[in-house]
């Protein structure tokens, strides 16, 4: 039985990140200005201060940069950061995995989660 998760609180930034994971897609912040992508959202970019942010579909892939395995609860889980294909390091859950054998360095991919009331949030699975 798959772990009850508390819906995100949705910001002005943020929204239109959980509105695109409502229709399933992968959105990350991209600068026109120095063209990195960024992870959280923000408005301005963390590297120029430009305002010049796009939404930009990401590849949903990505390998864990480290982990953690909670196993004192009832349904253990993998809390993680996993290294996006396009550069930022995002928190983040693995699922739909043996927990015994996660690995730093090992390939994923993005599934999203249900959440109680509010939208999905992204998550990874080994590939
Ligand atoms: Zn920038």
């Amino acid at each position: 039985m798959p772990r009850k998760l508390t819906p995100p609180v949705v910001t002005a930034e943020s929204k239109a990140f959980f509105d695109a994971a409502r229709a399933g897609k992968f959105m990350v912040p991209v600068c026109t200005a120095c063209e990195k992508t960024h992870w959280y959202p923000r408005a301005i970019c963390p590297f120029c201060t430009s305002d010049k942010v796009e939404w930009h579909a990401a590849s949903g892939r990505g390998t864990i940069y480290t982990f953690s395995v909670m196993r004192r609860v009832k349904e253990p889980y993998a809390i993680a950061h996993v290294t996006l294909a396009e550069g930022p390091t995002m928190l983040t859950n693995i699922v739909d995995c043996d927990l015994d054998t996660l690995a730093i360095g090992q390939a994923v991919r993005i599934v999203f989660q249900e959440t109680e009331n509010g939208p999905p949030v992204p998550m990874f699975k080994p590939v």
